[in-house]
């Protein structure tokens, strides 16, 4: 079973996959987190990506469609998809490459998105996120690294990562309404946990109508 995680930028989509890769076992895909490993590694891909993603503009098709054939390296089954699709055209090629069962749409209002992101700290070893509120002297708890600020975090990329939303990504939300299920992400974590709980019974138990 794939699962697509759609939501603006900074909606908490890496929060929502790591709890369903860590609790429910999927396999999870970023497609900015491949675009920021390709960059660190100063792989080919990475040196053409780069640009794109500093500016907060989305990496050119083929450039994407690469990194995400390598990861998945013939393997397309049980994945979360964060961040892809964020296109038409995309959703178009995803289906080509691998079925698409379920589609959470992250949803948090703007102005809590701007919040969080000017907090948010990334780990530029085990690239997990943190919120500056989770974390004492910006230090990553799982592997002791010192947090960096990404790039693309500071308000003027972030308004217009939100405003590549609603015209790119945001018609995705009627594309998949039939496989559509809404995650409200404004509250806390412990929220979001019992929503994705609730969620994933309700997944499971249709897949299993379906088998
Ligand atoms: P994210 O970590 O998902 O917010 O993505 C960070 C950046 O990586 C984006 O602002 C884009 O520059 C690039 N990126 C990630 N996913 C895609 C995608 N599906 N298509 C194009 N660019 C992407």
């Amino acid at each position: 079973m794939n699962i697509v995680l759609l939501g603006k930028p900074g909606a908490g989509k890496g929060y929502v996959s790591e709890i369903l890769k860590n609790e429910y076992g999927f396999n999870h895909i970023s497609t900015g987190n491949l675009c920021r490993e390709n960059i660190k590694n100063n792989t080919k891909l990475g040196v053409l990506a780069s640009t794109y993603v500093q500016k907060g503009d989305l990496v050119p098709l083929d450039i994407i469609l690469d990194m995400l054939k390598q990861a998945l390296n013939n393997s397309s089954d049980n994945y979360i998809f964060d961040g892809f699709p964020r296109t038409l055209i995309q959703a178009q090629q995803l289906n080509k490459i691998t079925p698409v069962d379920y589609v959470i749409l992250v949803d948090v209002p703007n102005d809590i998105i701007l919040q969080r992101v000017a907090k948010r700290r990334i780990c530029p070893n085990c690239s997990k996120l943190f919120s500056t509120d989770e974390v004492q002297d910006e230090i990553c708890i799982v592997c002791n690294t010192k947090l960096t600020i990404r790039a693309d975090d500071n308000l003027e990329v972030a308004k217009k990562r939100l405003q590549l939303y609603e015209t790119e990504t945001k018609p995705l939300v009627d594309f998949y309404k039939d496989k559509l299920l809404i995650l409200d992400n404004s509250k806390d974590l412990e929220n979001t946990k019992q929503q994705i709980k609730e969620i994933t019974e309700r997944i499971y138990a249709k897949f299993k109508e379906n088998v």
